[in-house]
């Protein structure tokens, strides 16, 4: 069968894929080698996307919540009638602010415009935000501010043609892995080099030649000590700065004020000296550099004038729109870049316009709208605060879990309890967001059914093409929102017909009275035929009607300014908003982890990508660890204002002390006590809206549960209370980590009411506290528990195996319940290359087998040969060997 061509649907690298179907509602997926983003590439998520495709727990049937409470399955017309309706109801009650969408950056484009048209034009509101807010505000807020325009000015050729990168705030090696691999072979083949600046010693830095690890939020003294060092070395292009910007002496004398020497600098971000010399010296002599940063910068109530002191250095050297240099947003979702195209957050109209009289009047009279948004509307942070003091009272979310990755997650479910009208649109039957209380269900395409397109982070636009019948009733959420336009009295307006429909009217929107004004310009596409639309292929945008296809923005000027100039930004001196205290003494950095996206309703769903990191944690500097009493592999409750979560704990010293690290996928689904949402402040920066969190004073104190276990189960279960744990998918069903301080005897009891079967085998050690049990029926393990000391849960992976099978021999019966395979040997240990299942101790024994080298262990066992993202982790599995087992061939880390 001939492979579709598609797009990856989670982050904002956008690589191309190749799904293969197989007939059975799945599908083979292989990298796509003419996509430009990928040249065939993918990593670890992408390439366990074909496991995610069936439908457990999917939403099939629009559902609306009965009096009793119960959600309950009705017919689509019902749905969008009783939706409309509410809608039309509470807009003439309290006006169309009472009503906001809360969108994502996973909607494909035409949703995305067709939901914006609807409340900006039709509703009359701009209360329309997304989850995009969290993940790149602060780098648009700073684009407009310095570009005039939310431009990113580079490709992602640039990364291959630097001298130098720099990654500030970007752990890319695991949030960007195809693109950290395309520097990596820039750094092997052309010698560039590389310099991470984060407060984490993440996997990234690793492959860094130097690695400034600063204090949190001190990245703008960083850029501004940068600024002034080149203005005092001679460093500036001013030729460009006089014909092409504005603002720099005013900048220059705030960097000074800010960060005036290599001293200051040091001083204020924590750095040693000689790192921060090195630093400048190397931006400094290299005319080639792109800087790349990402959520580090973002997610910062400071992030704007982050993202501006770094273009600032940028506009001070030239460097920017030309080859291989640029500051460069690494944008975290699969299509936040098509969600600001269209106007997808409240402070934007659409196709790049603001709220000026004359873009609303543009917007108008394109769309022949009868009620236009005159104002911004609510950002994600205060659009739920507008909820909580009753001024919204409908509320449809689109695509996105807010319950759980906002901040203060807790205050954002207990609001959602005050809608009038709570509408989700979704693919899952239940989630966090779902379970708040949402009023209707309306089934969405997911991925492998959506027909439409996405832009990733160098604005390349790429079609995301169906594969797979749709399941039972679920649609286009262009199409439902397009229903509800139309029993609004809107049909003339929304009478799409099919996606290429709606990406034909944006693109015509964005040429409209355009005249070189707008960056984002696609007129060139107005005209597209649905045939041209199905075989488009990636495209960078501008696209204009006069044929222009300029590939990079900005090196002759030409700011999307009135004045057409750039504008530097005096930032403001770096204040965290929060401060740390006697009772909350550390900071919480929280982020992704390498196989995991989002909330893990997709990668969830993977056992592959469940058994790199399958329990939330919390990262720990030894030192505070050992302050509070707390153990590497112990349990740990984590504190802030506004919640507590208890997760496993990871001691290390790639922490700096005073910080933790926590990832952001666990929920209620998935963990008992991980939803670290709601650990997280809620100040935002000023200008973007964005959410601070990277630094949330926390206090840390160790939980103690004197048993450790397990559960494999072919169906979901509820767990008991007072257990810890964590879910994850496995192959032919759930398998979930246990710590409890409960007897055997409770165990005894729960095993029976749960065991689907009578054929059960178990072992328990009353004295030992362990209890070992299984249950079988046609030679199939049902259901399977092991509970006991430390080691219960070390044992899983060969249990696992067992598990898996279809059949177990009498044999595999007598060793299931010692936790050993049938040749008595233990199992390969945690996964660390996901693409080839290769565990810890499979690679441990590699390297005591003598295995020296990543490229030993690739040839030995495949390990990292495929995507790479385990790479990192392969080279510091190396580096913790003893040093006669380790090649001595890696580089030395560059030093001043
Ligand atoms: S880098 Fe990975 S997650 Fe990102 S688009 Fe590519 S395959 Fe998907």
């Amino acid at each position: 069968m001939t492979p579709t061509r598609t797009t990856c649907p989670y982050c904002g690298v956008g690589c191309g894929v190749l799904a293969t179907p197989d007939g059975k509602g799945g599908a083979a997926i292989a990298g796509d080698p003419d996509h430009p983003a990928n040249f065939g590439r993918l990593c670890s998520k992408g390439s366990a996307l074909g496991e995610t495709l069936g439908l457990e727990g999917r939403l099939l049937h629009p559902m609306i919540r009965c009096s009793k409470g119960q959600l309950e399955r009705v017919a689509w017309p019902d749905a969008l009638d009783h939706v409309a309706n509410r809608l039309q109801h509470i807009v003439a009650k309290h006006g169309p602010d009472a009503v906001a969408f809360y969108l994502s950056g996973q909607l494909l484009t035409e949703d995305y415009y067709v939901a914006n048209k609807l409340m900006k034009g039709f509703i009359g509101t701009a209360n329309v935000d997304t989850n995009s807010r969290l993940c790149m505000a602060s780098s648009v807020a700073g684009h407009r501010r310095a570009f005039g325009s939310d431009t990113v000015p580079g490709l992602y050729e640039d990364l291959d043609q630097a001298d130098l990168l720099v990654l500030v705030g970007s752990n890319a090696a695991w949030c960007h892995p195809v693109l950290f691999q395309r520097m990596l072979k820039n750094k092997q083949e052309r010698g560039a080099r590389i310099v991470v600046i984060d407060p984490r010693r993440t996997s990234t830095s690793e492959d860094a030649d130097l690695f400034l690890g600063l204090k949190p939020g001190s990245d703008t003294a960083l850029f501004c000590g940068l600024l002034t060092h080149l203005a005092d070395h001679g460093a500036l292009d001013r030729d460009f700065i006089d014909r092409h910007t504005t603002g720099f002496d005013d900048a220059l004398a705030r960097a000074r004020s800010i960060a005036g020497s290599v001293a200051a600098t040091a001083f204020a971000t924590g750095l040693p000296e000689q790192d921060v010399a090195a630093f400048f010296n190397l931006f400094r002599t290299t005319p080639r550099v792109v800087t790349a940063y990402s959520q580090g910068v973002n997610q910062s109530a400071q992030g704007t004038d982050k993202v501006n002191a770094i273009i600032n250095c940028h506009f001070a050297t030239g460097r920017i729109g030309t080859e291989g240099t640029g500051p460069f947003s690494l944008t975290g979702q699969p299509n936040a870049m098509g969600g600001r195209e269209v106007g997808g957050l409240a402070n934007q109209l659409a196709a790049h316009m603001i709220f000026s009289p004359q873009d609303v009047d543009r917007v108008r009279r394109f769309w022949k709208a009868p009620r236009m948004a005159l104002h911004e509307g609510h950002k994600a942070v205060q659009m739920f605060e507008a909820i909580g003091r009753g001024e919204i009272k409908a509320l449809w979310v689109m695509g996105t879990n807010p319950a759980v990755s906002l901040p203060d997650a807790d205050a954002v479910r207990k609001v959602l309890g005050k809608l009038e009208l709570f509408v989700v649109s979704e693919n899952v039957l239940s989630n966090d967001t779902v379970n708040s209380g949402a009023h209707v269900l309306l089934p969405a395409h997911a991925w492998g059914e959506k027909s439409g397109t996405v832009t990733n982070s160098e604005r390349r636009i790429s079609r995301q093409r169906a594969f797979l019948d749709a399941p039972g009733e679920s649609k286009p959420d262009w199409w439902v929102v397009g229903e509800i336009a139309k029993r609004l009295g809107y049909g003339d307006a929304f009478a799409f017909n099919s996606a290429a429909d709606v990406f034909r009217e944006h693109a015509s929107l964005s040429g409209f009275e355009n005249e070189g004004k707008r960056g984002f310009d696609i007129g060139g596409l107005a005209q597209m035929s649905d045939d041209t639309f199905d075989s488009f292929t990636p495209s960078t945008w501008p696209v204009r009607a006069s044929g222009e296809r300029p590939e990079r923005f900005f090196a002759e000027g030409c700011f999307h300014t009135d004045d057409r100039k750039g504008r530097f930004i005096a930032p403001e001196v770096p204040r965290l908003k929060t401060q740390t205290s006697v009772s909350r003494p550390l900071r919480l950095n929280t982020g992704r982890i390498r196989d995991q996206w989002h909330t893990m309703t997709r990668t969830g769903l993977s056992p592959r990508l469940g058994q790199h990191l399958p329990e939330p944690f919390v990262e720990i500097h030894p030192d505070d660890a050992a302050e509070a009493g707390i153990d590497d592999g112990g349990f740990v409750e984590v504190s802030t204002e506004f919640g507590r979560c208890t997760l496993k704990a990871q001691v290390s010293d790639r922490q700096q002390r005073g910080m933790l690290f926590a990832p952001i996928h666990w929920n209620e689904q998935t963990a008992s006590s991980g939803r670290v949402g709601s650990l997280v402040a809620a100040f935002t920066d000023p200008f973007s809206g964005q959410p601070e969190a990277k630094a949330t004073p926390a206090a840390i104190a160790p939980k103690s549960y004197a048993q450790r276990g397990f559960v494999l189960s072919r169906r979901l279960l509820v767990m008991p209370d007072g257990v810890w744990w964590s879910r994850v998918a496995i192959v032919g069903g759930h398998g979930y980590l246990l710590a409890h301080n409960l007897a055997v005897d409770f165990w005894q009891e729960w095993f029976v009411a749960n065991a689907p079967c009578d054929d059960v085998a178990a072992y328990d050690d009353q004295a030992g506290a362990a209890y070992r049990a299984a249950a079988f029926a046609n030679e199939r393990i049902e259901l399977c528990l092991f509970s006991g000391g430390f080691e219960e849960a070390v044992e899983w992976d060969v249990v696992k195996a067992l598990f898996e099978k279809e059949s177990v021999t009498v044999d595999e019966r007598r060793m299931l319940l010692s936790g050993r395979s049938g040749d008595g040997l233990a199992g390969g240990g945690p996964i660390v290359c996901a693409c080839f299942g290769v565990g810890r101790n499979t690679i441990h024994d590699a390297i005591k087998g003598g295995a020296c080298s990543v490229a030993a262990l690739g040839a030995s066992l495949k390990a990292g040969t495929n995507c790479g993202s385990c790479i990192p982790e392969l080279k510091r599995m190396l580096a913790q060997a003893p040093q006669e087992s380790v090649s001595q061939s890696e580089p030395e880390p560059l030093t001043a």
